[in-house]
Parts: C-alpha cells; structure tokens; sequence
C-alpha cells in the first residue's frame, strides 16, 4: 500500500533546492532523510543517506545478496516473496525497534560539519531529534518547517513556513 501511495508523489519545491545545492555543494553537503521514498533522487540528488531505509527496495531477512530494486506492489493476501536462499523477502525499511542505517556515517558527518540544517521533522523521533543536540554549540543550527519542532530550543535559527519557500531563500546565502 506504502509503495502505492509513494509511487504518485512528485517532488516538491524543497526537494529541487536541495538536489541544487548538491549540484552546488558536491560533498560537502551531507544529505539524510527520514523519509523511505524516492522523491530526493527524483529531485536530482546523488548521493542520499535513508537513515530509515527505502520503500522501492527489498532484501532477503536470512543471506547477505544486497538489498535490490523492488517496485512490486504485492496484493494481499498474497504469500509473502521468497529469495533464492528460501528466506524471506521484506521492504528496505526500518521497522519500529529496528536500529536506523549508517549511524557511523552520520555521526562522522556530524562531527565535522559546520552547518546542522533540519528541514520538515517533527523533533520527536529518535535517534534523528538528538543530532541537533549533538552539534550544538560548534555548528550554525537551522530549523526550516511549518510548525516548530518538539525540539526547537536546540537551534539557533528557526524558520518557520514552507520549505520549498524558505530553502531556495536560505540557501542561496550559503553559496
Ligand atoms: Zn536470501
């Protein structure tokens, strides 16, 4: 159903300016979402960090074959789709109590980075909301959402409104 419904979103204004400052930036942007769909890479971005995973791939739950490209949208009830090894396959995604992806590429990313920009996060899921707190006081710290986060007074800026208007705006004083 997941893979359904993400499979008709577009992306919006704010995941164009980021894949543009990607353009801009190369690697010294350091890009991670939340989010398991496609639409930064639909945007143009190259080089995205799904810290929970993504929705259009899959992996076997038992060997080590690499997580793969899966656009199946499979109708219950059917059974659940097996690999070659006779495992089980299931979505890319990290599930409730599952531990998050690349957490060593994110908090080197962290440690070095300048800029701490969060863009659209409610502040409330962890590990995510606790990344603020762990540049805080070296790095220039930047809200960009409608509504405050749970965590606003961790940043130093908060802009609230939409992304897709405040990031074209804030990122054209970075460059
Ligand atoms: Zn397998």
């Amino acid at each position: 159903m997941r893979r359904r419904v993400a499979s008709a979103a577009k992306p919006n204004p704010a995941h164009l300016a980021l894949a543009k400052l990607e353009g801009t930036l190369g690697d010294r942007l350091f890009l991670c979402t939340q989010n398991v769909d496609d639409l930064h890479e639909q945007a143009g971005a190259k080089h995205v960090l799904h810290m929970h995973g993504e929705l259009f791939k899959s992996r076997c739950d038992t060997c080590s074959r690499a997580p793969f490209r899966d656009t199946n949208i499979y109708e219950p009830p059917s059974e659940i789709p097996r690999c070659d090894c006779g495992g089980r396959i299931r979505p890319h995604i990290c599930w409730f109590g599952e531990v998050p992806f690349e957490l060593d590429r994110i908090f080197h990313a962290l440690d070095e980075c300048t800029v701490f920009m969060a863009v659209g996060t409610s502040g409330v899921v962890e590990p995510a909301a606790s990344f603020v707190a762990h540049v805080s006081g070296r790095a220039r710290t930047i809200y960009v959402g409608a509504e405050e986060p749970a965590n606003a007074s961790a940043f130093t800026e908060c802009h609230l409104g939409k992304a897709g208007q405040v990031l074209p705006e804030l990122f054209a004083s970075f460059s």
